[in-house]
């Protein structure tokens, strides 16, 4: 059984003073009953002598009557034995009763004072039943003179004594229960009050304050103030590191590598938003397997790696087809890896290596024929009708090839940042048709009819005008390269609230709108023909540089595959965005957008409307 620390010190009390209580009780007894009865034995002993002086002075008085006198002198009982051991007198018997006395010759005190000695002995009176403190000495004619004391007095008088002692021990216990039960409520209620408020404080309620409730200008209060101090510095600390936690995850969260801590047997501890996306886990990932983050040899490996207790330099690993640079740190238990996702530049790396074939294929095929070409021209057999034929061919290829240097010029400057847009309000309408003029004799060769119609509110774009009309000159360069004899070919514009609105959810739009948000209106211009169209396999990759449905059929047509690649930077460069859709056999529809002109952008194109259509398309 657990006792309180106050019923322990009751019991303690308790204890104790029940000791000194008994002792006391039992040892003032037993002092008290021996001085008693050697007081009693030295008044016995006066009174014997006194007596035996009297008995000495009346020898003729009848031993009973002299037992009765000394009696009287002496206030005790006295006796005469006779030298035979009969009992002669008593102050006490007569008669019949002292004649039935039995013989005393055996009683020790009385054989001593036959022997003429003084005698003494404590015994209990068979005559009167109790304990007697009896003296004797010889008296006149050999008889003994004896006197006895009730020891019942002394004991009386210790009894009662013992008893005060035992009451004033009970009235001690009472108050020591009283005082015990004060003690508990100044010492051990604040005690427990104050294990009441550490235990709060364990159980993690740091705001709990023990200096409210314990007031004591002691030892427990100075305790209690500790404690609040222990607390309080706890919370603050506690704080302290909550606040650095909150910085680290915020760090971690933010960073585009993934962070992935994985315990020793590999399984996730936490990952950071970036590991969560690259690796497409849940929103809490934690106890993951390696296995059930990406079933790839690689990570396995990756992962088998980090535990082996060693730092992994920057590894590149493939999961799911994305390239991944990995490196990792061994902890305690465990380790944390950080994954960057190098997709988009081994991508462009792919792309750039792409791109740099394609031109020197480009490139070479013309240089080829001009140098095949060149090299017969040489030869003067060679008859004049050929010679010319042969010299219009290197031409061509020469021209060709000045083609497809223009564009990658172009290309390069829109690519490397080199070109900046100088926007201005431009009119679509007179855009279009300054764009038109090139190819309206080989047009109306061909018999394809050209439109231009615009909303009137579509009108105008904020566009920079050179590039208008190159975006313009490629588009209907293609769409009459494209277009079979008595075809058409329109260009149309209207005011739309996003960029592409209209036509990005049509399944056969090729080309990625990168316009900006929704709110402000945009013109979005279509160049419409009835041509061949493309195949929708092929659709969403014509906005690619080199791209081409038929190669042989693009090039025999002058096309150098780059003609869309510029159209979409261009369009893109003016935060636009460009798509198109197309149906074999019936005809395409390439869409741009452009932004439309607000009140802040300068000159009013309504006042302005017939400048704007005069120079150039310049207000
Ligand atoms: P090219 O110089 O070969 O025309 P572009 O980049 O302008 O190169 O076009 C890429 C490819 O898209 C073309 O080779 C052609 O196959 C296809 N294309 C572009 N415009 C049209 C169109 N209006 N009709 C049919 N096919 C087109």
């Amino acid at each position: 059984m657990r006792l309180r620390v106050d019923q322990k010190l009751f019991l303690s009390y308790l204890a104790v003073i029940a000791a000194v209580v008994a002792a006391l009780t039992l040892g003032v007894g037993s002092m008290l009953r021996t001085r008693l009865t050697e007081n009693a034995a030295a008044d016995l002993r006066r009174e014997l002598a006194l007596a035996r002086a009297l008995s000495d002075r009346y020898p003729e008085l009848p031993p009973d009557s002299l037992a009765d006198l000394l009696a009287r002198l002496s206030d005790r009982r006295v006796t005469l034995v006779g030298r035979d051991g009969r009992v002669l007198g008593d102050s006490e018997r007569d008669g019949a009763g002292l004649r039935a006395m039995e013989n005393h010759l055996a009683r020790p005190e009385v054989r001593d004072a036959l022997e003429g000695r003084w005698g003494q002995a404590v015994r209990r009176s068979t005559s009167v039943g109790a304990a007697h403190l009896y003296m004797t000495a010889p008296g006149a004619n050999g008889t003994v003179i004896r006197l006895s004391f009730p020891l019942q007095e002394v004991h009386r008088a210790v009894g009662r004594v013992q008893r005060g002692i035992f009451g004033v021990g009970a009235l001690a216990l009472v108050l020591t229960s009283l005082l015990s039960f004060g003690f508990s409520l100044a010492v051990t209620h604040p005690l427990r009050q104050l294990a009441e408020v550490a235990r709060a404080m364990a159980a993690g309620d740091l705001g709990r304050r023990a200096g409210g409730r314990v007031r004591h200008r002691d030892e427990v209060g100075e305790l209690s103030e500790a404690l609040d101090a222990l607390a309080g510095e706890l919370q603050r600390r506690l704080g302290q590191l909550e606040g650095e936690r909150a910085e680290m995850q915020a760090l971690i969260d933010a960073m585009a590598e993934g962070v992935i801590a994985v315990d020793a047997s590999g399984r996730v501890k936490r990952a950071n938003p970036a590991a969560r996306r690259i690796f497409s886990l849940a929103r809490d990932p934690r106890g993951l397997s390696p296995q059930e983050v990406a079933r790839r040899q690689a990570y396995l490996d990756f992962v088998r790696r980090a535990l082996a207790g060693e730092p992994v330099p920057p590894t590149e690993l493939r999961v799911d087809g994305q390239h991944l640079l990995g490196t990792a740190q061994p902890l305690a238990a465990g380790a944390v890896m950080v994954f960057l996702d190098v997709s988009a530049l081994r991508r462009l790396e792919d792309v750039r290596r792409d791109f740099v074939a394609n031109a020197s294929h480009e490139l070479k095929t013309p240089l080829t024929a001009i140098r095949g070409f060149s090299e017969t021209l040489l030869d003067p057999d060679l008859p004049a009708p050929l010679r010319r034929q042969f010299a219009e061919t290197v031409k061509q290829n020469a021209d060709r090839l000045q083609r497809i240097v223009d564009d990658l010029l172009d290309l390069s400057r829109l690519e490397s940042g080199g070109w900046r847009v100088q926007p201005e309000i431009v009119s679509v309408c007179d855009m279009a048709r300054e764009a038109w003029a090139v190819f309206a004799d080989a047009a109306a060769r061909k018999g394809v009819r050209y439109g231009v119609e615009a909303a009137p509110e579509a009108e105008y774009v904020w566009a920079d005008p050179s590039a208008l009309r190159q975006v313009f000159t490629n588009l209907l360069g293609n769409a009459l390269r494209y277009t079979p004899p008595e075809g058409t070919i329109e260009v149309g514009a209207r005011v739309v609230l996003s960029p592409l609105s209209s036509s990005s959810s049509s399944p056969s739009t090729g080309g990625a709108g990168t316009g900006e948000g929704e709110g402000r209106p945009w013109v979005e211009v279509a160049v419409r023909d009835t041509g061949s169209g493309i195949p929708s396999a092929h659709l969403p990759r014509i906005f690619e540089r080199f791209y081409r449905v038929d190669a042989a059929r693009s090039r025999e047509e002058g096309g150098t595959g780059l003609g869309l690649a510029i159209v979409k930077h261009l369009v893109e460069g003016h935060g636009g965005s460009i798509g198109a859709e197309s149906q074999l056999g019936r005809g395409t529809t390439v869409r741009f957008t452009l932004p439309l002109p607000d009140v802040h952008d300068e000159g009013d194109p309504y006042l302005d409307a017939s400048a704007a259509g005069e120079g150039e398309g310049e207000p």
